[in-house]
């Protein structure tokens, strides 16, 4: 065989496969199962790190489907394999948990759970950011996979994520060895279903998708006393104001134009009664950017100007400043995201595949991207068609996720994240794991 006759079988191969989307008549076939799961999980969600129904019921509905399930790696999260010859390895991950908001959709399968949280609280518990959704698509997605080998070859690795919302349960999945007791993704793919699209469409949006975030406390010590004799003391409340209002001057100051970056002081506390001055005052903050030198010049200004301002007001203590919370930016490969684009134009319609705007909201799958694994990050339509034009015609807004009335359009939004991540997992087990390491490292900037 000369090497021009390999090529062109290998040309007519991939062809062969690139026209073998997820038709219609296959979501079909796996819909009522992948729409009951919804139903199910919606009624029965579960707080960050207590996912354990939620994991059994996906862990033992893919064993069913031949895959090799590890279950409570990194606490309650799952792994499941399917190998299909050699190829690619590529993973596709779900979120599990749920949130401590009390649903108001007044839909029929509604959530009336209530669980206690990590405080010991009694709190509801809603699926309120749609990851019932996500779970529900990815069973739709590996129960196509497992009745179709012919049509990819490699490695199928699924994940289910506990601690999305607590942004620590991907870091959990790494330390219990999710990347060395498995084998390790030449790709990742993620999605997020939201109503800033209508149901049935995908958002594609290359290169940073989701900011990071830091979380920050900030203890300013002053010296209390009385309220009548400001003289014998230093405010905590008023150096606290001032750095507030001096902590807005880093965007609108500092940071390049154009350079999105959000600083938000989310709480202020301090004192008991209106006649003492108190000894200390607290900020919560919250910081979100996408590049990485932007973070860093944020977060060295909060530290200089809480400081100087303590300083300035002749504070004798500096202030405490911790950083509890944080996860780098979602950056979704440009490389990748072009040719899936094309493969989702192709099984959706073109009209249905927009370019997302990248979003100041935060989510950890960047820890897996920070691993060295390349991915494919998009946005999935949850919002019900008739009501998002409605609200665009009046300039109003559909709940967003983590709302007590988000309710995305489950029918057209499940089948289309089943066939959206069908054409995307197809697409990229048809590569071989040498092309993609060449397409996502051409487009390293
Ligand atoms: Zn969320
Ligand atoms: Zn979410």
């Amino acid at each position: 065989m000369t090497w021009a006759r390999v090529f062109v079988l290998a040309a007519l191969t991939a062809a062969c496969f690139a026209q073998t989307p997820s038709t219609a008549k296959e979501v079909d076939a796996v819909y009522p199962e992948a729409h009951a799961l919804y139903l199910d999980l919606h009624q029965h969600p579960e707080l960050s790190g207590h996912e354990a129904q939620t994991a059994a019921k996906l862990a033992s509905r893919l064993r069913g489907l031949g895959y090799e399930v590890t279950e409570h790696v990194g606490g309650t999260g799952i792994v499941a394999i399917l190998k299909n010859g050699p190829g690619p390895t590529i993973m596709l991950r779900t979120e599990l948990d749920a949130l401590p908001v009390e649903e108001k959709t007044g839909l029929p399968y509604a959530s009336k759970i209530r669980a206690k949280d990590d405080s010991g609280r009694d709190v509801p518990v809603m699926h309120a950011c749609g990851h019932d959704l996500h779970m529900s698509a990815l069973l739709g997605t590996a129960t196509i996979m497992a009745h179709s080998e012919s049509t990819w070859h490699g490695t199928l690795m699924l994940i289910g994520q506990p601690a999305e919302e607590t942004i620590s349960g991907a870091k959990k999945m790494i330390e219990d060895g999710l990347l060395t007791r498995f084998p390790k993704p030449d790709a990742g793919v993620a999605l997020h279903v939201g109503n800033d699209l209508p149901a049935g469409t995908v958002g594609v949006a290359p290169g940073y998708s989701y900011a990071s975030a830091d979380s920050v406390r900030i203890t300013i010590y002053g010296k209390g006393g009385h309220g009548a004799a400001p003289q014998n003391t230093i405010d905590p409340i008023v150096i606290a104001a001032r750095t507030v209002l001096a902590l807005q001057t880093i965007v609108s100051r500092e940071v390049k134009p154009g350079d999105a970056a959000v600083v938000t002081v989310g709480y202020i506390q301090a004192g008991t009664k209106n006649n003492i001055i108190p000894d200390q005052a607290e900020l919560g903050l919250t910081i979100r950017t996408y590049k990485p030198e932007i973070r860093k010049q944020i977060l060295a200004a909060i530290a200089r100007i809480t400081k100087a301002e303590a300083d300035a007001a002749g504070a004798q203590r500096e202030p405490l400043i911790e950083q509890y919370e944080s996860t780098n930016a979602v950056y979704s490969d440009p490389a990748l995201a072009q040719r899936l684009r094309k493969t989702l134009e192709t099984t959706l319609g073109k009209d249905n595949v927009v370019t997302a705007e990248p979003l100041m909201v935060s989510e950890d799958y960047a820890y897996f991207i920070e691993q060295g694994i390349p991915s494919f990050y998009f946005a999935l339509g949850g919002a019900d068609p008739r009501k998002y034009a409605e609200a665009k015609a009046s300039g109003t807004k559909l709940p967003f996720n983590h709302s007590s009335r988000f309710a995305p359009d489950v029918d057209p939004a499940l089948r289309t994240g089943i066939t959206a991540e069908t054409a995307v997992l197809r697409d990229l087990l048809n590569a071989s794991a040498s092309d993609l390491y060449k397409l996502t490292h051409q487009s390293r900037q």
